[in-house]
């Protein structure tokens, strides 16, 4: 999978491609992610990428023409099955929704910053909008991360047990049970005893028994 991230401040999307489980899976090949600089894609004198809105009001709009410039420039190198604008008025991001993200090959996060982008990319440049919830951050680099998170531990051969996206949280529509390490035992606080038992089908039963239950507390709106 490829992963191109547009932004105009790209040292914010350092760190979170550079520690742990998404360091590993791109050392490991398994995804290219490739942050570009919006910023040599303008033409102007002082490398401007935003201006004041048309119509007034407050805060700076971003242009079309770096934008569009720097899309062009990629989709020159590749074909691209999605061109995101991440958005707080997009598709909200799912577990389904980074389920289906990740079995494509080519995609382009686009972040916004200030305002947001003049409207026109929005209907001429991108294919899709995500939202990572109902609240607006400063810039879309912090959504862009969360996406590309979610999305590169479901690549095959990211996590080390293959298995273990699968028992997250939401991937079969309920939460996740507790998880217990060891001591057994802290200040009198004890381990459920059947996980200590040893007992396969016990333990798979009390699983999904809490999930269940966990559920029903805590996210009823997943079982209806
Ligand atoms: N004026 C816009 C908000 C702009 S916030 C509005 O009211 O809708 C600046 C940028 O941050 C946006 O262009 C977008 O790329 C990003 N952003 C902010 N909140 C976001 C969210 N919840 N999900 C995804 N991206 C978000």
């Amino acid at each position: 999978m490829h992963i191109d991230i547009i932004t105009c401040l790209p040292r914010l999307l350092e760190s979170p491609f550079s520690d742990s489980i998404l360091k590993r899976a791109i050392n490991k090949g398994l995804v290219n992610v490739n942050i570009i600089d919006l910023r040599p894609y303008s033409l102007g004198k002082h490398k401007e990428i935003d201006d004041y809105a048309f119509g007034g009001g407050a805060g700076m709009v971003m242009m079309i023409e770096p934008i569009d410039r720097c899309i062009s420039d990629l989709k020159s190198k590749r074909e691209y099955d999605d061109i995101i604008y991440m958005s707080p008025d997009g598709e909200m991001l799912t577990q389904p929704v980074a389920n289906e993200l990740s079995l494509k090959k080519n995609l382009i996060l686009l972040c916004g910053h200030y305002k947001g982008v003049d409207e026109r990319v929005r209907e001429h440049l991108i294919t899709r909008e995500i939202s990572i919830g109902n609240y607006v951050l400063s810039g879309g680099e912090l959504a862009a991360a969360v996406v590309a998170d979610a999305v590169i531990r479901l690549l095959p051969g990211v996590l080390n047990d293959e298995t273990s996206a699968l028992t997250d949280s939401f991937q079969d529509g309920l939460v996740a049970p507790p998880v217990y390490t060891r001591p057994s035992e802290y200040k009198g606080w004890k381990v459920p005893e059947v996980l200590l038992s040893g007992h396969e089908a016990k333990i798979t039963q009390w699983k999904y028994e809490k999930s269940l239950e966990r559920t029903k507390n805590r996210r009823p709106d997943l079982l209806s």
